[in-house]
């Protein structure tokens, strides 16, 4: 069956279609995930650089074919490489190329990510919108109807919020958000005619047209700082592998692969370390390997 027609357990428990990973394969088959977010101490005091490598070195993990990082604060364009992971390639922020990557927007942004978000918004073919990018969006109409721009152009875009998140943008209390999350996740998702991915124990994927889906795998060892991220980058990278990227249909089941992946990492993890969000980055498989 098509992945369309294929009952909904199914859809959460197959990874979405990705090309393989054959002798002829080369990094472009893989797809760019540009992601874009990390305010530094040099703002607010706040140091959030973090959050957008962590998100990096999760798709670098899962398999994108090449992860670009654009930090947003002037302080980190002097680092010039990850150590931890020199795979990853720094942009200046003004100098990225949105046209051609799967965006990931928003983690660890703080205020620096609400200047980018007009041009982000406008021009990336296929968007993830997580953390601060979602919090400004929930603030301010004119980001709102930009949003809901990228809908009218065909362009998809996957809003990943945890509950807080969801209840700026719906402008209600979380309690009512987490009281009926089904209804939060499908009320955002035709709203703004976006994929929205609902956080939390038992996330809920929603997007226009299609039955929400609650996500049977993760556990209470995500509940730490940086997981969101991680999963943020992930979802990207299964987004940018698949050949019909640029449809809300790939965007939906990337979400889905996505978190069924992230939770299963927590369910078979095993030992005596704690899972940390950089730990889980680091277990990330690419899918569809062939070998
Ligand atoms: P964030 O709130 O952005 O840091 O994201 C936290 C991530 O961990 C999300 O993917 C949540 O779904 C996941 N998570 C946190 N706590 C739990 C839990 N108790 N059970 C399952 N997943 C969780
Ligand atoms: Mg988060």
């Amino acid at each position: 069956l098509p992945a369309h027609e294929q009952p909904a357990d199914a859809w959460l428990s197959s990874p979405p279609q990705a090309p393989r990973r054959t002798h002829s394969s080369h990094k472009g088959s893989f797809g760019d995930v540009l992601v874009l977010g990390g305010e530094s101490l040099s703002r607010r005091g706040l140091g959030m650089t973090g959050a957008a490598l962590l998100a990096a070195r999760a798709a670098l993990h899962a398999g994108a074919g090449r992860v670009l990082v654009a930090l947003l604060d002037e302080a980190d364009h002097a680092l010039t490489l990850d150590p931890l992971q020199p795979e990853l390639m720094l942009r200046r922020p003004e100098a990225m190329t949105l046209t051609q990557a799967t965006v990931v927007c928003g983690c660890g942004g703080g205020e620096a990510v609400r200047a980018w978000l007009p041009r982000v918004l406008s021009e990336a073919p296929q968007l993830v919108l997580d953390a601060d990018a979602l919090n400004h969006i929930a603030a301010e109409a004119d980001l709102q109807a930009q949003l809901q721009a990228r809908a009218s152009r065909h362009l998809p875009t996957v809003l990943t919020p945890h509950p807080l998140e969801a209840a700026r943008l719906l402008g209600q209390d979380t309690t009512t958000v987490q009281s009926d999350r089904q209804h939060a996740a499908q009320t955002l998702a035709q709203r703004f005619g976006v994929v929205v991915v609902l956080k939390g124990s038992g996330t809920v994927v929603a997007a226009p047209g299609q039955t929400p889906r609650i996500n049977p795998t993760g556990n209470a060892r995500l509940a730490s700082g940086g997981t969101g991220d991680v999963l943020a980058g992930l979802l990207g990278a299964l987004w940018a592998a698949q050949p019909d990227a640029h449809t809300t249909l790939a965007g939906f089941l990337a979400a889905c692969s996505a978190v069924y992946l992230h939770g299963q990492v927590a369910d078979h993890w095993e030992g005596t370390h704690s899972l940390t969000a950089s730990r889980l980055a680091a277990a990330l498989r690419p899918i569809n390997t062939g070998f």
